[in-house]
């Protein structure tokens, strides 16, 4: 059994478990989350399994940018109105104290009108 069998998000990536899909190419797949804080709410995640921002290298850097890059267009498309009145929120939770439930690399993208449901 490898680290990736029991990974929630692995399986969302392999289409065994369904997401509600924003974008996908060779590298990333970003799908809504299910428990929206917010207007739109989406999450980026890498189709490797990275635990978390603690086990990126420098190796990874194209495919940080690359995830961080579609982040604004991303958010555009789904709704979010312009900077600077509008705008989104970018949050990577890491380890247990940093309020990651899932261990697998994922930005959240949230936007669109106040209130949020939360943050
Ligand atoms: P984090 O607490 O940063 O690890 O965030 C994990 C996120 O994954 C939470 O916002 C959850 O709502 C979201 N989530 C959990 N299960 C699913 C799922 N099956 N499809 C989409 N999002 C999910
Ligand atoms: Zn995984």
């Amino acid at each position: 059994m490898s680290a990736t069998d029991n990974c929630l998000f692995c399986k969302i990536v392999a289409g065994q478990i369904p997401s509600r899909k924003v974008f996908e190419d060779d590298e990333v797949l970003a799908f809504h989350d299910i428990n929206p804080w917010a207007p739109v709410h989406f999450l980026i995640v890498p189709k490797q399994h990275i635990a978390s921002m603690a086990q990126v290298t420098a190796r990874d850097a194209p495919l940080i940018s690359h995830m961080l890059l579609l982040a604004p267009r991303l958010a555009l498309e789904q709704g979010c109105s312009p900077y600077p009145d509008g705008g989104f929120r970018i949050v990577t939770n890491t380890g247990t104290q940093g309020g990651q439930e899932v261990h697998h690399l994922h930005f959240h993208v949230m936007g669109g009108p106040r209130p949020w449901a939360r943050g």
